[in-house]
């Protein structure tokens, strides 16, 4: 088994479920007392919250590398972003470091594909939902069509993020907005939903939408352990 390195901490909340993920599949697969090695390096997140609004790429890059060569110095052979908005800088993480990173966009277009889907709406940050890092991925990289909410809805999703998921805070009345700009998006033809943020699935579970929904957290969290499990 290989050791897993994450880089956690944006938010904790989601970091938590990343752990918790990896070691229940490890589990699953292996059975008995097996459990995923792995090394987490976990930032302050207000630093990096900080950086993001503030438009400082840079310094949130360079943040980004330092984590990855951490986790790599403490012993990770391959390294997860636990975070989409940070897959930002994934190119510059991944030339400044040794060992593979597994992208959470490629891992969550693979799960898509695999139900055979076309057309997906994508939730998240703005900079996720907005930038062509992310979504360009999607689109470039796996033929995928992605639709976002439109300005005021994007607004309304950030903020719940910003504002309450990364602090622990699940509040019914964002969760009916969550629904209802999810409703929209399979209206305008989404065949199934992204929850690209790690901490969405905290406020709106799988299985309660009757289209997929697609829970960046733990597809993130599988993929790491089939590969930790995967021959070199
Ligand atoms: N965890 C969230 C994400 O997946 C948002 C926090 C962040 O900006 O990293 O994008």
């Amino acid at each position: 088994m290989k050791t897993i390195g994450m880089i956690g901490g944006m938010s904790w909340e989601s970091s938590i479920e990343y752990y918790r993920i990896v070691n229940e599949t490890v589990k699953e697969r292996l059975g008995g007392l097996h459990s995923a090695k792995s090394v987490m390096y976990s930032v302050d997140f207000a630093e990096i919250e900080t950086l993001q609004h503030e438009g400082r790429w840079e310094e949130a890059t360079q943040a980004m590398i330092a984590a990855a060569r951490h986790v790599e110095a403490g012993g990770a052979e391959f390294v997860i972003i636990c975070t989409n908005t940070m897959h930002k800088m994934a190119d510059e993480v991944e030339q400044a470091i040794s060992i593979p990173l597994l992208h959470i966009a490629d891992a969550t277009a693979e799960a898509i594909k695999a139900r055979g889907l076309e057309v997906t709406g994508l939730l998240g940050t703005k900079f996720t939902m907005q930038e062509n890092f992310y979504r360009g991925r999607l689109v470039d990289r796996h033929g995928l069509k992605v639709l976002i909410p439109e300005t005021e809805d994007r607004e309304i999703v950030h903020g719940v993020i910003y504002n309450e998921l990364v602090l622990g805070i699940i509040n019914p009345e964002s969760r009916n907005q969550y629904e209802a700009i999810i409703e929209k998006l399979i209206v305008a033809g989404a065949q199934g939903i992204i929850l690209g943020g790690t901490e969405i699935g905290l406020l709106v579970k799988v299985g309660n939408s009757r289209v997929p929904l697609f829970d960046t957290t733990s597809i993130h969290a599988v993929n790491a352990v089939e590969f930790a499990l995967s021959e070199p």
